[in-house]
């Protein structure tokens, strides 16, 4: 499986107790169905209230212009892009059968808001069909 943004191979490593697949390159994610979940609701790292505004405040890929949306690593379809919230900047690329495309930093800005409220969170990420 292969970065849908840098064409290099994945590596499959652990975070948060969690086996996703990561690109060494841009450090993005790809995450199978349900791993997303699992990583949030490990939820072991927590932020301090500085790192969670520099988190939240932080450019993603997204902020410097809506780029190409990425293909599928495991079918190559092109990704549907779901705003999981638009007050920080957070747009999703997801495959409905295969799973989910984190761009640089979003990981860490889904956790950000999960860990402030955990009651919105799970709203949102059911609205996107996570
Ligand atoms: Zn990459
Ligand atoms: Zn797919």
């Amino acid at each position: 499986m292969d970065c849908p943004r840098c064409a290099l191979p994945l590596v499959e490593t652990e975070y948060e107790t969690v086996s996703v697949d990561v690109c060494e390159q841009c450090w993005g994610f790809w995450l199978d169905p349900g791993e997303l979940e699992e990583v949030l609701l490990v939820g072991s790292l927590v932020f301090s209230e500085e790192e969670r505004e520099s988190v939240l405040g932080a450019r993603t890929a997204w902020d410097a212009g809506p780029e190409e949306p990425a293909a599928c690593p495991v079918c190559a379809a092109t990704m549907e892009r779901a705003s999981y919230d638009e007050s920080v900047h957070l747009v999703i690329d997801r495959c409905s059968r295969h799973g989910v495309w984190l761009d640089t930093g979003e990981i860490k800005k889904l956790q950000a808001v999960a860990e402030t409220s955990a009651d919105i969170h799970r709203m949102l990420l059911r609205k996107l069909g996570l």
